[in-house]
């Protein structure tokens, strides 16, 4: 059975049945869960985050963006959830497929060197040292300060 609507749930804890047509929303843990809008049954997991998917909940419906792209489920099912409604986008290609994955982890990679960037603003760990900052990434400069 398609489902053509997804009804907010805020919940404390996601349930261990979930109903189809239901959106599960657990704030505390920024995460929805719903079951594939196609039927199947298929357990979706969306957690919020600046990368991930982003909720507005208007008082009655929510809307999910971007879009939901089921490509690890059988059904490879793809669709909105815009104002609690399911709209169905048109199969992707693989290509367009791979070029959408590659755009979100370039996209948190992004987010995350910006971030440790921020961070280290007004430490130039390696300004007394002869290291070049290029070749050192946020990442290493991490493990070092961990001393890992
Ligand atoms: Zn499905």
């Amino acid at each position: 059975m398609t489902i053509s609507r997804l009804n907010p749930q805020f919940v404390e804890h996601f349930p261990e049945k979930l109903k189809p047509g239901e959106l599960y929303l657990a704030m505390e843990f920024a995460t929805a869960v719903h079951l594939c809008a196609c039927g199947c049954e298929s357990k979706v997991i969306t957690p919020f985050s600046p990368t991930d998917w982003q909720m507005s909940f208007d008082g009655e419906t929510v809307s999910l963006r971007p879009s939901i792209g089921n490509w690890s489920f059988r059904c490879r099912s793809h669709y909105w959830v815009r104002s609690g409604r399911v709209v169905w986008a048109s199969d992707m290609s693989q290509e367009v497929i791979d070029a959408v994955r590659k755009r979100d982890i370039q996209a948190k990679a992004l987010h995350q060197a910006a971030r440790a960037k921020s961070e280290d603003v007004g430490q130039p760990e390696w300004a007394d040292s002869q290291a070049e900052p290029k070749a050192t990434t946020w990442f290493e400069r991490l493990k070092s300060r961990l001393g890992l």
